[in-house]
């Protein structure tokens, strides 16, 4: 019997950057599933950073952490809650990594003096990532997503590999283009001819897309359509049009709607599998549905809101669903609560769930904690998430177990009071300056007390979760933070790393030491999530 084999999808982007790539990608990923098809995913990002966790946020949105700590950019958010799959370090690469390896075969004299070049050699090791997954998980579909828009310097040895893949394995590699059509207010029209030039660039490349996404903010209309078919060269079945929806998760169903699926199983000769795409449907419905309005108030710095935190909003969002609420989000600036704005405490007061989200960084601390003072004395179900447990563990050292400078070392490094630290063996490692090796990052198990609200939530007693932070809780403290009310509703199996306060006589108040957030997924909220939602329903205005 011959090997299974791996189908592969490769999705490029044209005219301009940020149509949505990575949600199309991801969409069809979906799909495919639903379609009872294993689905894994690679983002190759053609830029020369060898490791993204340690690029400016602001200028790429959040940082994602994996399963085993890889640090990677919010795409790969998407596709893990699209896919609901667990990616991993082999999801993520970067031009940086490739050439990485081949310098590195090069030194270790593995190319026996011979001219290194992109084709073959820097093709060759993209080739061998793909290969790498191929191997280790073994999926029916790869989903590969190539970073930037066609036509880029740095995005060439992509196309080429898509390109020689193709020619080598018929039948076996699908090529999607997403490109946008502008519209013009003077003319009020979508225009087609970008996305001509961008399909020509293809071309250029080597490579024919199979199917087109045309993107656009307005109706596309059936002419559109036939005209980018004619001009493209692409079965105008096969030119689908995905106007921007106010759910992103309304994208698997439309591009459903064009028989998607259908195409891409008859390009791979396989046998048609309808896909189940009823919760999709469903969960569409509940977001227009909506129900009962539940603000969410979240505390952060003024230049963190938006994708800094998608994962967060995402999370959110899904548990709003899954409590039948709608859910409306409230940015609220630290900073501001420090200086009193009261714009900014109305938005704290009218809230019906408060939470503060990880960060790095003094700025803004102070607004944090008073945010997490009046959650506490007002009885507002609090959730805290990484920074925000740290924090809350601050306030109440501060407010009810009479440590009044108590304070973290990484907002005040000569604090007396250190509830939060760095560990001692960590510390070591920061002094020498390797500042990567001090985050403890990924999958840490975490032991749960029995009656607690994370027990509750979770129904279990030993959970995994992702971190990306360098300070604890100080054990120090433990006792005299547990005498004052604190309960400790989670540590690390060894009982050395506090994960989970909780204040039990208060409706709802939990602050984790991980980021719950990015397990969450739309369709299967995630139970700490789900469990503050309920609350802040409870608790509504
Ligand atoms: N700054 C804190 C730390 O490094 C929290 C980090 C976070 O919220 N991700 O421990």
């Amino acid at each position: 019997m011959s090997p299974r084999k791996t189908f592969y999808i490769f999705v490029t982007g044209g005219v301009c950057s940020g149509l949505g790539k990575g949600i199309t990608a991801a969409s069809i990923g979906s799909l495919l599933k639903a379609s009872k098809m294993s689905v894994f995913s690679i983002k190759f990002d053609p830029y020369l950073n060898v490791d993204p966790g340690t690029m400016n946020p602001y200028q790429h949105g959040e940082v994602f952490v994996l399963d085993d700590g890889t640090e990677t950019d919010l795409d790969l958010g998407h596709y893990e809650r699209f896919l609901d799959v667990r990616l991993s370090r082999y999801s993520s690469v970067t031009t940086g990594q490739i050439y990485q390896r081949v310098i590195a075969q090069e030194r270790a004299g593995r190319f026996l003096g011979k001219t290194i070049q992109i084709i073959p050699h820097i093709t060759n090791a993209i080739k061998q990532s793909i290969q790498d997954v191929v191997e280790k998980y073994k999926p029916d579909v790869l989903i590969m997503e190539i970073g930037g828009t066609v036509g880029d310097i740095e995005g060439e040895p992509y196309l080429e590999t898509a390109r020689q893949m193709k020619n080598e394995l018929p039948n076996q590699v699908l090529l999607v283009h997403v490109a946008l059509l502008p519209f013009l207010k003077t003319s009020r029209e979508l225009k087609t001819k970008p996305v001509q030039g961008s399909v020509r660039e293809l071309q250029r490349a080597g490579i024919h897309p199979d199917i087109i996404i045309a993107r656009a903010d307005e109706k596309i209309k059936k002419e559109h359509l036939e005209k980018l078919s004619l001009f493209c060269g692409v079965p105008v079945e096969s030119v689908i049009p995905v106007e921007t929806f106010n759910s992103i998760y309304e994208v698997p169903v439309n591009l459903e709607k064009f028989n998607i699926t259908k195409q891409i199983f008859s390009t791979f000769n396989l046998p048609y599998r309808r896909p189940a795409i009823n919760p999709w449907r469903e969960l569409i419905k509940k977001i227009h549905d909506g129900g009962t309005k539940i603000r969410i108030a979240v505390v952060g710095k003024y230049t963190e809101h938006g994708d800094a935190y998608l994962s967060v909003v995402e999370a959110l969002k899904s548990a709003a669903c899954a409590n039948s609420v709608k859910l409306m989000l409230e940015w609220v600036d630290a900073e501001k609560l420090e200086t009193n704005d009261e714009r900014e405490w109305l938005k704290l007061k009218q809230a019906d769930g408060i939470l503060v989200p990880g960060g790095f960084g003094a700025r803004g601390i102070e607004g944090k904690i008073q945010a997490v003072k009046f959650a506490r004395e007002n009885l507002i179900p609090y959730f805290g998430l990484c920074l925000g447990m740290q924090i809350a563990t601050i306030e109440y050292a501060r407010n009810k177990a009479l440590l009044k400078n108590a304070n973290s070392t990484e907002f005040q490094p000569d604090t007396k009071t250190a509830v939060i630290h760095i560990m001692p063996d960590q510390e070591k490692k920061l002094l020498e300056q390797d500042y990567g090796a001090t985050m403890r990052l990924g999958n840490w198990a975490c032991k749960l007390q029995s009656n607690t609200r994370s027990a509750a939530a979770y129904g279990k007693s030993v959970i995994q979760e992702r971190h990306r932070h360098r300070y604890e809780f100080n054990n120090q403290y433990r006792e005299a933070l547990e005498k004052a009310g604190l309960k400790i509703a989670g540590s690390s199996p060894d009982g050395r790393l506090v994960e989970i306060v909780e204040i039990p006589d208060h409706p709802w108040f939990v602050g984790v030491q991980f980021h719950p957030e990015f397990t969450s997924r739309p369709l299967q909220a995630h139970p700490l999530f789900r469990g503050f939602i309920a609350a802040a329903k409870q608790n509504k205005k």
